[in-house]
């Protein structure tokens, strides 16, 4: 097993999903290869971190702006959707003209 190998089972191998005769070929890589030793230990640390994570609010002024940006996506696309389909309507219309 070379280092791309492995890291091609990475997710198999955190996730416990890996079968045993390549689960020893992870193992003797790992005890080879330094680098893939550093990503298994921080991609556990990694892990860790998150798991330790508790949901957070956003002070409320955050949470205002992020529904005011929201709000603005809606409406800009709202519009890019309504002036296309206006445009549509105007281009079959002279196009209507030119062909009667
Ligand atoms: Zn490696």
């Amino acid at each position: 097993m070379n280092c791309t190998d492995f890291l091609a089972k990475l997710t198999d191998y955190f996730d416990g999903q890996i079968e045993s005769e390549l689960l020893q070929e992870v193992k003797e890589h790992l005890g080879t290869c330094h680098h893939c030793e550093v990503v298994v230990d921080t991609t556990r640390k990694t892990i860790a971190v998150y798991q330790e994570q508790q949901p957070y609010d956003f002070p409320e002024d955050v949470q205002t702006r992020l529904r005011s940006a929201a709000r603005f996506r809606r409406v800009a696309r709202h519009s890019t959707r309504t002036a296309r389909r206006r445009s549509g309507v105007w281009i079959r219309s002279c196009e209507h003209a030119r062909t009667a």
